[in-house]
């Protein structure tokens, strides 16, 4: 078990902590500091980077978050990323 890399600058946890922060406690433990390898917003912020991961993303929307990842020309191997234009 790992901890997220994001934790601290993690945009949903920032929002639940504030707003709900029962479902931040239980976020933590479910995902951030157990498997955060499965969490949707991990994801989508390793591979296409934090600022186009869609803010509303929750970490058990897996399924949107891999339908994100495969159209976007951000992604790893797409096509703005094999110019070289990557920003990450
Ligand atoms: S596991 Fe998901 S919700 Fe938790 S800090 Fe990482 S990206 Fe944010």
């Amino acid at each position: 078990m790992t901890k997220c890399p994001n934790m601290s600058k993690c945009r949903l946890l920032e929002r639940l902590a504030v707003a709900e922060p029962r479902r931040a406690a239980e976020t933590k433990r479910a995902y951030c500091q157990t498997c955060h390898s499965i969490c949707a917003r991990y994801l989508l912020d390793h591979e296409l980077g934090q600022e186009r991961t869609p803010a509303d993303i929750q970490p058990g929307d897996l399924v949107r978050a891999m339908e994100i990842i495969e159209r976007s020309p951000w992604r790893a191997s797409g096509p703005l990323a094999q110019s070289g234009a990557h920003p990450n």
